[in-house]
């Protein structure tokens, strides 16, 4: 039903039922030159963009609110809009307001969203932007991810019955993905799970799709679906629905997009959400940025276009022998050449963002500024094509030849446009001369009238031999010639007169008239001849889409092995080797990030060996801040950047293939703080229990520092045996828990590391070594020591802890598992052990905290003496020997 809106002014009519049609998105509506909001629209904008909020007529003798900004620097605005999730419907002008009769035709002509906004200036280089898409039937799940400013677009499906399961899964993806916008057209699940902020969720009703919209894709892609339809028909049903969206949103071609690509989840190590953080795959923790992040170690790519593509390959690391190593032979030849590597960086130099540049093309809005960009892009790529063909080198070769020459389209360009072609279209000439003789004349009638007007006239004065004869101008009869009376007698027949005055007489020559239309015209036919040269050329780039995406594909992977390899030599990585025995074998591992971080410093190297037999389970203890996590870190970094076909921090590495990396931080380890609780910790160890299988790495730091130390403890026990009985996964388990240390005699896939430490006089010195059996230390005192406290509060600790240690050990001193170096004898302590132990250790982590220096020393005696009242307690009490 339409509202009836004629008590508005026609324009506010014409608004307001385009607003009607819209009603999810604001309303940016031409008027002019600006685009002006009104209503509940004005207020939320002139909010969200600090712009002023003005008025415009009134309803029911109430203001209309009213805001604008002004249409060429629109994107500016709608930039920070769909930063916060909006969607902006533009409605424009689609007639000229010249011709209109009456008021103008507006029209909508497309609504930007999160997803689909391309303009390059307002976005991250090296980041994607996706929309994607979460559909289902039954119980196969299937998302689609489509970057519609590259035109990138994915797929990825799961079946499974359990709907918690279907959540983890879909978050993994999402997470960190750069996913702007999210469009759900499933029912079977409500996604409040999904809510985050500023992105943009919208729930969506499956439609028909409109028939246009089979004309607007690529015949590639349109080849593609028809294959994916007979496979993977929810999948394709998904990808349909996306397409749909941003053709009815953009309502432009989508010839850019060539391929839906089919993820196997089953296939490539799967990083989980949780292990992307944790590792600062993408972001380090300390700072929730690119800084410090693997990503920013690994990425010396010369291209935004490389740099996304690294994020890709960090994204969905691979899982096939085959393919790691053929990234690897690349990234191989690259660093055993140095000169084609060198030569190869100089030749991505300036290479132009190919990919997102292929959007304008597919929709046509590229400018001539853009296509001498994509020339000079596409020289790189040919030097880059040379550079490969002239290494002499098989596989160098092999992949040069494979780019596509596009010589002939840099000489169509080259030959047209001028050097300094503009971003925008004006009044400027920007084709050559000498490609198009009418335009050629066109700006020559328009520059060089004047001269041609005297240069006629003398033509005139010669072939009549009429001295005074003169060619003037007036707006009524334009052009014309004078003659006085006096000559008319020489006036030649091709004279037509127009006008007879008191002493002269004016005429036309068909010439002149000629010349008159061509100078009148000249401006707008230059203008107008020059946007249909420029409309050709770019008919013609548009029909190499496929081949330019193909050049910038193989642009952004050559940039990508050279940065891999660029790493590799400044770092000193060497290529691993890759097994399917699922052992790990690192000879000298450092950990990537923290060993750039610390240039200066030197890292401490450390070797790792785990197989699914005797060393499955590698418990590490040592004292806080020794370097255990760090350890933990480095093997998962190293198996990651493995499968990503990048070289490894090592002087040796023999990785197996991995299906998943585990990683559960304990939660006073895990900087993110807030929901640092233990039933967090909880959910992410089940995690592990339900879907870890051999071919897993299941990093656990600290787990079960999130709840008392016996519920802790006994989890953390319980966890162990349950990885060596039911999942089989190798495991680096780093505690605090000196109790779990017997584990290693009594399982025989468990043993036991220790980080090195040096205890000298009145400090603790930290080696970084990692080494076989396990650390006897008592943590919290040494870093108490550490911290500066009191000596004397030290002594008496270390006298209290011995007390202790006697104590549990009976009379003799410490013979038991606890004192031992290496204990030969299998002895699991029993609960009543544990639960002593616990206490113990809660004494003494009262003693760690004690705030000596916030405090009086009257205040610290007494806590002292609370803590030996506590001691004495615990001695004494016949339950606890
Ligand atoms: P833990 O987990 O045992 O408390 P961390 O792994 O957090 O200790 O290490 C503490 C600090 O020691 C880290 O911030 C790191 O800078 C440094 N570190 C750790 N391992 C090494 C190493 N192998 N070489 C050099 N520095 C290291
Ligand atoms: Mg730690």
């Amino acid at each position: 039903m339409t509202k009836d809106y004629s008590k508005y002014t026609p324009m506010m009519q014409q608004y307001l039922s385009t607003k009607d049609q819209y009603p999810n998105c604001l309303l940016f509506f031409r008027l002019g030159d600006f685009y002006e909001l009104f209503f509940e629209d004005a207020i939320l904008a002139s909010r969200e963009l600090d712009i002023t909020l003005t008025k415009r007529g009134k309803t029911k003798s109430q203001d209309i609110p009213m805001c604008g900004v002004p249409y060429h620097v629109a994107d500016q605005y709608l930039a920070k809009l769909v930063a916060k999730g909006y969607h902006v419907a533009i409605c424009d002008q689609v007639e000229d307001p010249k011709l209109a009769q009456g008021i103008v035709k507006r029209d909508v002509i497309r609504v930007v969203t999160p997803g689909t906004f391309t303009n390059e200036d307002y976005m991250e280089a090296d980041e994607n932007r996706y929309l994607a898409c979460l559909n289902s039937y039954d119980q196969s799940f299937s998302l689609v991810f489509l970057d519609y400013s590259t035109g990138e677009f994915f797929a990825l499906e799961k079946t499974s019955s359990n709907l918690e399961e279907v959540k983890q899964w879909i978050l993994d993806q999402l997470g960190n993905r750069q996913v702007k916008e999210v469009l759900l057209l499933s029912s079977s699940l409500d996604f409040s799970f999904l809510n985050q902020e500023d992105l943009s969720i919208q729930k969506l009703r499956k439609k028909e799709p409109s028939k246009f919209l089979q004309d607007q894709l690529s015949p590639e892609l349109a080849l593609r679906l028809e294959e994916v339809q007979m496979i993977y028909p929810l999948v394709y049903e998904t990808a349909y629905q996306v397409l749909n969206y941003v053709y009815q949103t953009q309502k432009a071609s989508m010839g850019h997009i060539l391929s839906l690509d089919l993820f196997d989840t089953k296939k490539g190590l799967v990083l989980e959400e949780g292990a992307k953080k944790n590792l600062e795959i993408f972001e380090s923790l300390a700072r929730s940025d690119k800084e410090g992040s693997l990503y920013q170690v690994l990425n010396r790519c010369q291209t935004a276009m490389g740099s996304r593509l690294l994020r890709q390959w960090l994204h969905k690391p691979l899982g096939s022998k085959e393919a790691i190593q053929g990234r690897l032979d690349f990234v191989e030849a690259f660093r055993d050449n140095l000169m084609v590597l060198d030569q190869v960086k100089e030749d991505l130099k300036g290479v132009y963002d190919l990919k997102r540049l292929s959007v304008k093309i597919a929709t046509g809005s590229v400018s001539p500024h853009d296509l001498i960009s994509l020339k000079n892009t596409l020289v790189q790529g040919e030097n880059l094509r040379k550079t490969l063909e002239d290494t002499g080198l098989e596989l160098f070769q092999t992949y040069g030849r494979e780019i596509p020459n596009l010589l002939d389209l840099v000489g169509s360009i080259e030959a047209t446009l001028k050097e300094d072609a503009p971003s925008i279209i004006t009044e400027s000439i920007f084709i050559k001369e000498g490609v198009h003789e009418d335009l050629d004349q066109l700006i020559q009638a328009r520059d060089h009238g004047r001269e041609w007007i005297l240069r006629l006239e003398q033509e005139e004065k010669d072939r009549t031999g009429i001295k005074n004869l003169r060619i003037k101008f007036n707006k009524i009869l334009g052009y014309f010639i004078e003659v006085r009376k006096s000559n008319l007698d020489l006036v030649p027949e091709d004279y037509v007169r127009k006008q007879t005055l008191v002493s002269s007489e004016r005429f036309f020559t068909v010439k002149l008239k000629e010349m008159e239309s061509k100078l009148l015209t000249a401006k707008e036919d230059s203008l107008s001849l020059q946007r249909q040269i420029f409309q050709t050329l770019k008919d013609q780039v548009k029909s190499h889409l496929t081949a330019l995406q193909k050049t910038a594909e193989a642009l952004s992977q050559v940039d990508v092995w050279a940065s891999l390899a660029s790493l590799a030599i400044e770092y000193h990585y060497v290529r691993p080797q890759l097994n399917t025995s699922g052992e790990v074998h690192i000879v000298q591992g450092r950990h990537p990030i923290v060993e750039a971080r610390q240039k200066d410093h030197l890292f401490v190297a450390n070797d790792t060996d785990l197989n699914l037999n005797d060393r499955m389970v590698a418990l590490i203890t040592g004292p806080n801040m020794a370097g255990k996590s760090t350890y933990m870190r480095q093997v998962a970094l190293i198996c990651i950047l493995a499968h990503i076909g990048s070289f490894v921090p090592a002087d040796q590495a023999n990785i197996p293939i991995l299906d998943r990396i585990f990683t559960r931080i304990g939660a006073s380890d895990n900087l993110s703080g807030g929901e640092s609780t233990f039933m967090v910790e909880m959910k992410e160890v089940a995690i592990i229990t339900k879907y870890a299988t051999p071919q897993s790495l299941i990093i656990l730091d600290e787990v079960g520092r999130g709840t008392g130390t016996f519920d802790g403890l006994s989890i953390a026990w319980a966890l162990i045996e349950y990885i060596t009985d039911h999942i089989g996964a190798k495991t680096l388990f780093a505690s605090h828990y000196l109790e779990l240390v017997p584990l290693a005699q009594s399982l025989d896939k468990v043993f036991n590391l220790r980080v090195l430490t040096e205890e000298t006089e009145d400090e603790i010195l930290f080696l970084r070594k990692i080494e076989e059996g396990f650390s006897n230390q008592s943590f919290g005192i040494d870093v108490a020591k550490l911290a500066g406290i009191d000596d004397r509060l030290i002594l008496r600790a270390r006298e209290v802890f011995l007390d202790l240690k006697k104590k549990e050990g009976g009379k003799e001193p410490p013979e038991d598992f606890f004192a031992q170096e290496n204990p030969t004898e299998t002895k699991r302590p029993t609960g009543q052990e544990m639960k002593n132990l616990s206490q113990y250790k809660a004494l003494l982590r009262d003693l760690e905290k004690l705030d000596i220096l916030g405090q009086s020393p009257l205040e610290s005696l007494q806590e002292v003496q609370n803590l030996q009242k506590k001691a004495g307690e615990l001695l004494h009490d016949p339950s606890t020997d």
